[in-house]
């Protein structure tokens, strides 16, 4: 079969491979129907990630349908169509069992960084039971595409932010994260979201899409001066911090409301300063974390049940033979890209 590999630092290669085998009872083996490219795999292709492994295939965001089960899969059966998580967990390990899932004791980002990923024709997906989700007849697979990666990790901003009824939410960063955490803030309730980002079209397209109710530019407007006017000199309730760019995280502990939970789901490539002395007397609180992905089955539902929609953010489909071309698309943001999606017939 055709697989993406990281040949070498900032190296891609589309190569055969041998099809995947089940190597352990709980495995299953998905043929791809659909696969995305996350910036993660950026930056393992830029070296950026130690534990990925040199010739694994990429890719760790896809759709497909289940050929093969190990002996031991119990929820699932043949045939399946299903959205993946992004990360492997066990279900039963301290954290696990916690719901701390990304801190699986036998699992992590292991598909795409340690083992073969999706960037290919099939897949070995471990623990499949916790790692594969049924895809509801009613939903096509670019519906689902999203599910286990960009947004869960859009909904996880908004979790940790505990977004109430009439908070007002402020997303830093207007990418698919980004939109994603918004969508999910309004399904909770949220009276006000405003979207931040120094793109125009993005901003644009929140706005459009009636995702953000109002957007602020930070080259060209005082970010702090705004939230105030928008929220009674308070300050947001809530800010989601998806951006991770030079300034993003000192901009969202100012935007925050004296007492508001500031949720950084962004990757920083860099150390970020705390200024305490500054902070002192605001009491916030900052959860961090990454893709959290333990509610693939009910942000199915809430696709289902029209809360929220992510197949919107397919800026464009490849042929999965061009994925040499899609990467440089996704990562250069041709056409002002959001997502790719690669398709395999
Ligand atoms: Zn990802
Ligand atoms: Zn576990």
């Amino acid at each position: 079969m055709k697989a993406l590999i990281r040949e070498d630092l900032h190296k891609i290669k589309l190569v055969e491979k041998p099809k995947p085998q089940i190597l352990d009872p709980r495995d299953a083996i998905v043929k791809v129907t659909l696969s995305s490219i996350c910036t993660s795999d950026l930056h393992i292709i830029n070296g950026a990630v130690p534990n990925a492994l040199k010739g694994v295939t990429l890719g760790h965001e896809f759709v497909g349908e289940i050929i093969e089960l190990g002996s031991a899969v119990t929820n699932l059966s043949t045939g399946d169509r299903v959205s993946a998580n992004c990360e492997t967990f066990c279900g039963e390990c301290y954290f696990c069992k916690r719901g701390f899932i990304n801190n699986c004791q036998n699992g992590g980002w292991k598909l795409g960084c340690s083992i073969d990923g999706c960037q290919a024709e099939f897949v070995r997906v471990p623990f499949a039971d916790t790692g594969l989700t049924k895809i509801p007849d009613s939903l096509s697979y670019s519906e689902a595409l999203f599910v286990g990666d960009i947004l869960s990790s859009g909904y996880f901003g908004a979790e940790l932010c505990e977004v109430k009824s009439d908070d007002t939410v402020a997303v830093i960063g207007c990418g698919p994260v980004g939109i994603c955490s918004m969508q999910c803030a309004r399904a909770m309730g949220a009276k006000q979201i405003i979207g931040i980002d120094i793109d125009d079209y993005r901003l644009n397209l929140v706005k459009d899409k009636g995702y953000a109710h109002t957007v602020i530019n930070p080259d060209k407007q005082n970010v702090c001066d705004e939230i105030l006017k928008l929220t009674e000199n308070k300050g947001a309730d809530c800010v989601i911090e998806a951006a991770g760019g030079k300034n993003t995280f000192q901009t969202a502990w100012q935007i925050a409301r004296p007492n508001a939970i500031v949720a950084l789901v962004a990757m920083y490539e860099e150390n970020q300063t705390l200024p305490l002395p500054e902070m002192y007397g605001k009491n916030l609180i900052f959860k961090t974390g990454g893709v959290d992905a333990r509610h693939c089955g009910k942000l199915l539902k809430m696709i289902e049940n029209k809360e929220i929609s992510t197949d919107i953010l397919i800026s464009k489909y490849f042929d999965f033979n061009d994925i040499e071309k899609a990467y440089d698309y996704f990562k250069n943001k041709r056409d002002n890209c959001l997502k790719i999606a690669l398709k395999y017939d």
